[in-house]
C-alpha cells in the first residue's frame, strides 16, 4: 500500500491496517463521485444565499483544471508566470495571446486577471532588480510597474486587447496609496485611447479592480473603493503584513495564525466597506478555500471566493450543505 496522504509505504499490511486503508479508499472514492455530481449545481446555501466559487490559475495551462471543476470564473490570473518563463520580457502580442486564449476557453464567464507582481519572492534576471533588506517591503508589483510605465503599458494594451475576446477584468496588486490607483488607470485610459485611435478593439465596460493585501489598503478601503469596481482580498500577503510575519519563513509557525482575528476583521471590515461603496468584494488568497471559514465569509457577505481549481467543488459542496438564517434587512 502506498498512503500518500500520510507519505507512508507499507510493505505487509496486517489485516486490520488493510481494511482501514481500504475503507479509506473507498470513501475517497465516494466523495469524488459526490463532488462530481455538483457540476453545474448553484453555489446556493440551504437558505438561498449565494456566492461565486472562482479559481485562481498561475497559466494557461490550468485553463483545463478551470473548466472541468466547473469554475464560475477565474477570480486570479497570475499573470507573472509570462514573465518567469523567459529569459526577457514576453511582448505585447505574446502576453495577448496568452490573456485573450483565457477570455474564449472561459467563454464569457470572467476572467480577472492581475498584473504583474514580480519581486520579493518571484525574480528574473533579465528585470535587474536590485538585492534587497526586506524584499517583500521593496519594489514589487504596482511598485515596478508604476516605476516602469513601458513595461506596464505594454502588458495594459495586451489586457485591453483581450477584453475584447470575452469577460476580462483586470487588477492590481499591492495597492497601499490612491494615488497608484488614479494612475494606474489613467494608464489603463490612455492605452485604451490609443486602441480606440488604431480601431482596435477592446471591452470599453472592462471592470478595474485592485487587490486588498496591504493593510493600508484596508485601513482606506473607503477612499480605494471611488475609484475601482471591485475589491479582491490577497490574504496570503495581507495576513504577512498584518501580521509581520514573513510568508516565506517556517521557523515562525508558532507565531502564526491564519485565523487571527486582525486578519478577520480587516476581512469584514473590507466588506462592509466595498458594500456600503456599492462595490463588489472577493477572497483569492489561500483563506477563501478554508472550509472551516466558508460560514464565516458568508456571512461577512463576501461575493466572491477565488479557489484553486481542485478546490471548487469542495467549497460548493460546503456552501450547499449551509443553512444560513436570512440576512436582516
Ligand atoms: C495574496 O497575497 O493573497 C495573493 C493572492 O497573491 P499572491 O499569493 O500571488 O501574492
Ligand atoms: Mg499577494
Amino acid at each position: 500500500f502506498l498512503d500518500g496522504e500520510a507519505g507512508q509505504i507499507i510493505a505487509e499490511p496486517d489485516d486490520a491496517t488493510r481494511s482501514r486503508l481500504t475503507a479509506h479508499i473507498q470513501q475517497e472514492h465516494e466523495y469524488q463521485d459526490f463532488l462530481e455530481t455538483l457540476k453545474g449545481l448553484p453555489n446556493e446555501t440551504l437558505d438561498g444565499r449565494s456566492i461565486e466559487i472562482f479559481a485562481n490559475i498561475g497559466s494557461t495551462d490550468d485553463l483545463d483544471a478551470v473548466i472541468a471543476n466547473d469554475a464560475t470564473g477565474i477570480g486570479l490570473f497570475r499573470s507573472e508566470f509570462l514573465f518567469l518563463a523567459g529569459q526577457d520580457y514576453p511582448d505585447e502580442e505574446t502576453q495577448f495571446q496568452s490573456y485573450r486564449s483565457a477570455a474564449e476557453r472561459l467563454a464569457g464567464k470572467k476572467v480577472i486577471i492581475r498584473t504583474l507582481d514580480i519581486g520579493s519572492d518571484k525574480t528574473a534576471d533579465y528585470f535587474h532588480l536590485e538585492q534587497e533588506q526586506n524584499p517583500a517591503l521593496g519594489f514589487r508589483a504596482i511598485r515596478i510597474c508604476l516605476t516602469r510605465p513601458d513595461l506596464f503599458r505594454t502588458q495594459l494594451r495586451a489586457l485591453c486587447r483581450a477584453s475584447a475576446y470575452g469577460n476580462i477584468a483586470v487588477m492590481f496588486p499591492m495597492i497601499t496609496s490612491e494615488w497608484e490607483v488614479l494612475r494606474a488607470k489613467e494608464l489603463c485610459a490612455q492605452v485604451q485611447k490609443e486602441l480606440e485611435s488604431e480601431n482596435i478593439p477592446y471591452d470599453k465596460h472592462m471592470e478595474i479592480g485592485i487587490m486588498l493585501e496591504t493593510p493600508a489598503a484596508v485601513v482606506i478601503a473607503d477612499l480605494l473603493a471611488k475609484h475601482v469596481d471591485f475589491f479582491s482580498i490577497g490574504t496570503n500577503d495581507l495576513t504577512q503584513y498584518t501580521l509581520a510575519i514573513d510568508r516565506q519563513s517556517s521557523h515562525l509557525d508558532q507565531f502564526y495564525d491564519a485565523h487571527h482575528p486582525a486578519v478577520l476583521r480587516m476581512i469584514r471590515h473590507a466588506v462592509e466597506t466595498a458594500h456600503a461603496a456599492g462595490i463588489w468584494v472577493g477572497i483569492c488568497g489561500e483563506l477563501g478555500a478554508d472550509q472551516s471559514l466558508t460560514e464565516t465569509f458568508l456571512e461577512y457577505g463576501v461575493d466572491e471566493l477565488s479557489v484553486s481549481p481542485a478546490a471548487v467543488l469542495p467549497t460548493r459542496r460546503v456552501v450547499r450543505s449551509l443553512g444560513l438564517s436570512p440576512k436582516e434587512a
